[in-house]
């Protein structure tokens, strides 16, 4: 790490939430290490960022970054992001969720974020299973992987994150691993920069649960099978689909044409202004008010209402 990088690392982290819970190896801490990376290359003070995080071991990133953060319940980071966003649209925020959380808990948030292209970067760490509670399956377990609960084989295909992303809406979409850091870390800033829903999967090591239960060695040896699996796009469209099969397809499946699709906020702020132009006086009212009480209270006077339309 050289000595500007770990200046920044410090600088977005809170010493007093260290050491991580996460276990010697585990792939979280590169990812996070990515997203500082790209934080701090995006030029956005760190008081205009709000990271909003999952349930599960990723989750545990909005307690350890140094920004404005919100750790919601288990799936419900989308949700939470959306609020924020609306209620303040000049602020770039951070959805950071776990591969279950996102995708099977908050499975349906993921879609509608997507299809309202909410500005919103939804940073995906995809460690194959649910590491903090045991190594159960997750709709991400590759087919045939041992889990907790699949200990004779996931019978289930595991979901293409990007491909999902993309059908849904999604305006920016990229794949990368913990061993790739530095190209994930340009795939995060293109996404914090992108104005639109942004979907960064990051395939991340669990040397601890998914790694043991499929013996696939040290935290190094697992690095060293994303290295070897990972395959760019380019390459992968010029390659049979039998050799296909196990491979870690890399790359940006979508980037934004020219000015790209309308992003939610904007589109949003446009009907506000609408309704308000659209609004007029009501001069009288003689609604009643129901009273505590369960009666109807008399008229109150003349207040001056908005009514739409
Ligand atoms: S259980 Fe897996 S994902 Fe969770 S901290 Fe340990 S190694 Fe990382």
């Amino acid at each position: 790490m050289t000595g500007g990088f770990a200046r920044t690392i410090q600088t977005y982290l809170r010493p007093e939430r260290l050491p991580t819970i996460w276990c010697q190896g585990c792939g979280n801490g590169i990812v996070i290490g990515a997203l500082i990376r790209a934080l701090a290359g995006s030029g956005v003070r760190r008081e205009d960022v709000v990271v909003v995080s999952g349930i599960g071991c990723s989750g545990r990133a909005s307690g350890y970054l140094n920004l404005p953060g919100f750790q919601p319940t288990h799936g419900r980071a989308l949700p939470f992001a959306t609020g924020v966003k609306i209620a303040n649209p000049s602020l770039m925020v951070v959805a950071i969720m776990g591969d279950g959380d996102c995708l099977s808990i908050g499975g349906n948030h993921f879609l509608h974020a997507a299809r309202r292209n909410l500005d919103i970067t939804a940073l995906v760490l995809n460690n194959s299973n649910y590491g903090m509670t045991g190594g159960q399956y997750a709709p991400t377990t590759p087919k045939g992987g041992l889990t907790t609960t699949t200990p004779y084989g996931n019978a289930e295909r595991a979901v293409d994150i990007p491909a999902l992303a993309q059908v849904a809406g999604a305006t920016y979409v990229a794949r990368s691993t913990s061993y790739h850091a530095l190209e994930l870390s340009g795939y995060i800033k293109r996404a914090l920069v992108h104005r639109g829903f942004s979907v960064v999967e990051a395939l991340c090591h669990c040397p601890t649960q998914y790694g043991k239960m499929n013996r696939l060695g040290s935290p190094v040896n697992m690095l060293k099978l994303q290295r070897d699996l990972a395959v760019s796009q380019a390459r992968a469209a010029s390659m049979p689909a039998g050799e296909l099969a196990g491979r870690i397809i890399t790359g940006e499946m979508v980037k934004p044409e020219g000015q790209g699709e309308e992003d939610y906020t904007t589109a949003y702020a446009r009907v506000i202004k609408r309704a308000m132009e659209q609004a007029r006086p009501v001069e009288e009212t003689h609604e009643c008010i129901p009273s505590l009480s369960g009666g109807y209270d008399p008229p109150l006077g003349k207040p001056t209402l908005l009514r739409v339309g």
